[in-house]
């Protein structure tokens, strides 16, 4: 856990969030700035900066983190479609230093992204 990170402090519920789905490694939880109208973060509950961060080692977590992602989409009725991000680095737009998968719905989106 990392004091001043945001996300460290919402997976230890210091920073209240609003919570959509819960393992022993995994939190999900609803974006506080909604980029579509089901926007929902996936966030190990370890701090990890980025996917950059991870290696062989984390197959595990990487996987169960999509899995999660999967399952929130569903049970947010998204039969139409959803789309899942993970930005890596300034380039990419990473605002929050803690590795976390966007999962945003509910709109049709287009491609490529900004
Ligand atoms: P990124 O720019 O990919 O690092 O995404 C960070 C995301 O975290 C942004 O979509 C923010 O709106 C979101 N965010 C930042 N602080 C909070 C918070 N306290 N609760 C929920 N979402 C947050």
């Amino acid at each position: 856990m990392s004091a001043s990170c945001i996300f460290c402090r919402i997976a230890s519920k210091e920073v209240p969030s609003a919570i959509v789905y819960e393992n022993e490694d995994l939190l999900a939880f609803r974006d506080l700035s909604p980029q579509a109208p089901t926007h929902i973060l996936v966030i190990p509950k370890r701090h990890v900066a980025s996917l950059d961060d991870l290696g062989a080692a984390d197959d595990a977590l990487l996987g169960s983190m999509l899995l999660a992602a999967k399952h929130v989409a569903t049970e947010a009725g998204l039969a139409r479609g959803y789309r899942i991000v993970t930005n890596c680095g300034p380039d990419a737009g990473q605002s929050v230093a803690h590795l976390h998968l966007h999962v945003l719905g509910g709109r049709p989106m287009s491609w490529p992204p900004g």
